[in-house]
């Protein structure tokens, strides 16, 4: 089993369910060492079902520093957030990415609160998926990309524009020193979907994997947990890991992704 996961939800967010503290006892009784929590980030609109409202954030720093140190002699808690580039957020980005630990990026919406990258169907749009990671990249405002493939949800095939999108990641990856996620949340535990190749489940997507293994690009494995009890199986991980097996992938392990983060701040603060 997993020893580091840095990809926790907290029911702040809407669609999330039990208690801060049922999160790190059950990391715990997994065996996890260090546990980061990333809830979805507040953004000014509020939006109930799929991040956390502003007001709730001082709520949310303060339970998880009181149980980084309730437990400090059994886990190792860091705090952030798994944040999404628009343009308009850009200070609450900011001011975030300088207080946490780290900052993890998944892309759920083009725009803030428009389309949603789980019905992305055209290259353009993966185009448009990409350059919103790209340019938060660009600013240092993440530590890892969570579910790169999260924008082949809808999209029918795995076709040239795939493969492209792939390449483009693995070479982002590269150029930042990023690592990306193989991610053991919703397109794992939702079932398998129909593509036009057949069913598979929409991601991770061994198509992406199969060139970040070529690529050589640095993965790291994600829960995305949005229950307790997601520490508590290893039924998600092993769908995950089935779906790249045989692929001579780079596994981060014993990876400090904190250190990175700090450097990463301060490149941020330098643009400023
Ligand atoms: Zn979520
Ligand atoms: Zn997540």
């Amino acid at each position: 089993m997993l020893k580091t996961n840095y990809h926790t939800h907290t029911k702040r967010c809407g669609h999330a369910v039990g208690e801060d503290e049922a999160y790190v006892q059950a990391a715990i009784q997994a065996g996890i060492k260090v546990l980061g929590f990333s809830d979805h980030v507040p953004f000014h609109p509020s939006c109930q079902k799929e991040r956390m409202d502003l007001e709730e954030y001082p709520n949310y720093l303060n339970s998880l520093k009181a149980l980084k140190k309730k437990y400090e002699n059994d886990i190792t808690i860091y705090i952030g957030l798994e944040v999404e580039y628009y343009e308009e957020e850009l200070d609450l980005l900011i001011q975030f990415r300088k207080e946490l630990d780290y900052c993890i990026l998944g892309q759920h919406n083009l725009t803030l609160d428009g389309k949603y990258t789980l019905d992305l169907t055209t290259p353009e749009e993966l185009d448009s998926y990409f350059h919103l990671i790209e340019k938060a990249c660009a600013m240092h405002l993440c530590d890892y990309i969570a579910h790169p493939d999260y924008a082949l949800w809808s999209y029918p095939r795995i076709d040239g524009s795939v493969k492209a999108l792939a390449k483009q990641f693995a070479k982002l990856s590269k150029y930042y020193q990023i690592p990306l996620e193989l991610n053991c949340g919703s397109g794992v535990h939702k079932g398998m979907r129909t593509y036009e190749e057949g069913l598979r489940y929409p991601y991770p997507t061994r198509a992406f994997f199969e060139v970040f293994a070529e690529e050589k690009c640095p993965i790291i494995i994600g829960l995305d947990a949005h229950n307790p009890n997601d520490f508590l199986t290893e039924e998600y991980l092993n769908r995950s890991l089935s779906i790249v097996e045989g692929l001579d992938l780079h596994f981060l392990t014993d990876y400090d992704l904190i250190k990175d983060a700090k450097e990463r701040k301060q490149k941020l603060a330098s643009l400023f």
